[in-house]
């Protein structure tokens, strides 16, 4: 026994200060499927009651979609539940290669490899291609698992302000003759405030200076673009753009699974070399199945994403003009402001009372003093649910004088 009493007591005071300072992660249990309503309890124990879900990442109300359930369930018919295997040995079925052909087409990308979470591919994508010799520009806004990734190679690491594109030039300068390659990496959506990479000007600069483009586009692909593909769709540069990590947990059914779609030579490195590729297992039948259920609703009509654009745009106008503070933007992530760690969780918690379930989001997630409830919107709400989301938004935010 090696858990000792020093490594107890110093686990315990670390937990008490989380849980003081109201940062306390305080899981809620669904009772229900994943969807627009759910069935909650909580507090734990309690009677659930059924709320409306304001907080998932289901943008396009896929993740119990009737015809991605049938599918995945011709998946576990045709092709069993599990692969219990890595893809190398006997892990791939025809249906992984389709699945990959059909993001490469979707994303505008030569070739794509699928890993069991986005998490994994941007373990594996940074180490698999950059060494010493190499530089990697990133945003200071990243998401944790590309600052993993990019810890895991050896490749010396920058951080240029959020979306500072001219910062991010002074470091294109610097590291023009010094490096062998530069790597600019950046998410498509910044998550926590809702905001788009400016992609145009970031493909504009990386063709200067000759640099490859990493882009997380985890919290766009599926929507963001006329057709749904992401951010470098929507500022016109599919092309300008190398290399796509995204995931099939967020819009695109909701599962799990993750994408890194670019060049050939790139993706077929990945699949010598990417570490959670080569070392996991591969991922399972009927969410493969599913998840090319996906694709091909995504390739037949825009209808989804159109919808979930204009109930963000429907949303931002009536808590606007209610008085909220939020994070300008054109996205379905709607952070609304609070400031204080407390005063979101507060808020959530009697938001979930009136029926109306969304998180508070403070330190580590956002810095310390910025703490606000994330509003994300589902191509799957009516504006009657919104209508609701707000009135609840206008009740609780005068009892706690938010809004006046
Ligand atoms: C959600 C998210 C991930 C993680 O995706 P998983 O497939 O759940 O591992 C990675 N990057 C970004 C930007 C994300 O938002």
């Amino acid at each position: 026994m090696a858990y000792t009493d020093a490594i107890r007591s110093r686990l315990k005071k670390t937990l008490d200060e989380v849980r003081e300072a109201g940062l306390a992660k305080d899981e809620r249990y669904i009772r229900s499927e994943q969807g627009v309503e759910i069935t909650v309890e909580y507090p734990k124990g309690s009677e659930p009651v059924t709320v409306l879900n304001f907080c998932a990442n289901n943008y396009l109300g896929l993740s119990s979609h009737p015809s991605v359930i049938e599918a995945a369930r011709r998946g576990l018919d045709e092709r069993g539940y599990g692969m219990s295997s890595v893809r190398f040995i006997c892990g791939t079925q025809d249906a992984h290669s389709a699945l990959e052909k059909a993001m490469a087409d979707f994303l505008g990308k030569e070739d794509a490899i699928l890993f069991a979470s986005c998490f994994d591919a941007n373990a594996a994508v940074f180490e698999a291609l950059f060494g010493e010799e190499d530089v990697i520009l990133s945003d200071r806004l990243i998401h944790a698992s590309l600052i993993d990734g990019i810890r895991l190679c050896k490749a010396r690491r920058e951080i240029y302000e959020n979306a500072d594109m001219e910062h991010l030039e002074r470091n294109l300068k610097t590291w023009k003759k010094k490096a062998r390659n530069i790597c600019i990496v950046t998410d498509g959506v910044f998550s926590m405030d809702g905001i788009l990479a400016p992609l145009d000007r970031i493909a504009a600069l990386a063709k200067e200076y000759g640099a490859l483009v990493i882009v997380d586009d985890s919290h766009a692909t599926g929507f963001i673009g006329k057709t749904g593909r992401g951010v470098h769709e929507h500022f016109g540069v599919i092309d300008g753009i190398d290399v796509i990590t995204t995931t099939l947990g967020k819009a695109l059914g909701g599962a799990s699974g993750g994408i890194v779609a670019g060049p050939k030579a790139i993706v077929e490195m990945l699949r010598n070399r990417g570490r959670p590729y080569l070392f996991s297992n591969s991922v399972p039948p009927p969410i493969v199945y599913g998840a090319l259920e996906v694709i091909g609703l995504l390739e037949k009509t825009t209808e989804l994403r159109d919808t979930l654009e204009q109930n963000a745009a429907y949303f931002r106008e009536k808590m606007e003009a209610a008085g909220f503070d939020l994070v300008p933007g054109e996205t379905p992530i709607v952070p609304v402001m609070l400031g204080d760690a407390k005063l979101a969780n507060r808020m959530a918690g009697d938001l979930l009372a009136e029926g109306i379930y969304v998180i508070g989001f403070s330190y580590p997630v956002v810095p310390v003093g910025k703490a606000r409830i994330r509003v994300q919107l589902s191509a799957a709400h009516t504006k009657e649910q919104i209508d609701r989301a707000v009135d609840a938004f206008i009740e609780v935010g005068r009892k706690l004088e938010v809004v006046t």
